[in-house]
């Protein structure tokens, strides 16, 4: 689709380039006010790459963007949230341990005491998980696990990725059409992705919390290119959380559990 002058929003020329996958090439789109627009493509036609470089998450190798009339280049989701440009993923990219208000609000807290009010409505069910942690047990989300080995993702195809943020060609870990689980289980590939979690940011290993954080999902860790060793995204609102949470979880812990969980 070519764009116009009353488009509220434009793409011309968008590609991204994922080594030598081409995911997007010269992608035009346009979108104007009050439209609802379908993005329909089979898998890895590379909507969702559109939609992560229209939403700040990927950094497009060529093309431009804009947004009501003006140049509209985001950085990262933050900057495109704040141009009032979000993404809400589909069911198996929602962060597991959120609500689904806080997925939908989650970057985009307001300190205001309306909004506090609203968010001590929501049940946060990261502080479950962090119960759980702190009680020295494993926490149900595998965003607080040690390593990234404890699910992975059967393709439509049958082709097996070890997460579903990591579908990607370079973590393919067999097809349960031409391999056992057993095999699967025990590839190398499985083991060398589950190890990359612990590739810790010099600040997160200074982190008074790495031992419940652990550097986050590696799935948020991304500067200009999403790398193993960058910081999580998310890492001051993980801060944030924790500092509130931890010492009265621990404290609320021990009320109940005088003699131990
Ligand atoms: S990258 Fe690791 S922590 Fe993040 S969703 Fe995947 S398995 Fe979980
Ligand atoms: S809170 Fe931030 S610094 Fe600490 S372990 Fe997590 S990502 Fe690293």
């Amino acid at each position: 689709m070519l764009s116009d002058t009353s488009s509220l929003l434009t793409m011309q020329g968008v590609s991204k380039r994922f080594g030598p996958t081409v995911a997007l090439k010269n992608v035009d789109l346009s979108l104007n006010a009050s439209e609802v627009l379908a993005l329909i493509g089979e898998n890895g036609a590379g909507k969702s790459t559109l939609m992560k470089v229209l939403s700040g998450a990927h950094l497009p190798d060529t093309g431009t963007m804009t947004l009501s009339g003006q140049s509209y280049h985001p950085r990262n989701p933050l900057q495109a949230r704040k141009s009032g440009v979000a993404m809400i993923y589909q069911e198996l990219s929602l962060a597991p341990d959120l609500t689904v208000a806080e997925n939908i609000t989650f970057g985009h807290q307001v300190e205001t005491p309306v909004r506090l009010a609203d968010r001590q409505a929501m049940r946060i069910r990261c502080f479950d998980n962090i119960a759980e942690a702190v009680a020295g047990h494993k926490p149900g989300t595998c965003t607080m696990h040690e390593s990234c080995d404890s699910y992975v993702v059967v393709e439509y195809n049958g082709d097996v990725y070890p997460c579903d943020f990591f579908v990607e060609s370079s973590w393919k870990l067999g097809n349960v059409n031409a391999d056992t689980w057993r095999e699967i289980a025990r590839r190398q590939r499985r083991f060398n992705f589950a190890g990359k979690k612990s590739i810790a940011h010099p600040e997160c290993q200074a982190c008074e919390y790495q031992s419940l954080c652990h550097g986050g999902c590696p799935k948020f860790r991304h500067g200009p290119h999403r790398n193993f060793e960058d910081l999580d995204y998310f890492c001051e609102s993980h801060k944030m959380i924790f500092a509130k949470s931890v010492d009265p979880l621990a404290e609320e812990l021990r009320r109940l559990y005088p003699n131990g969980v």
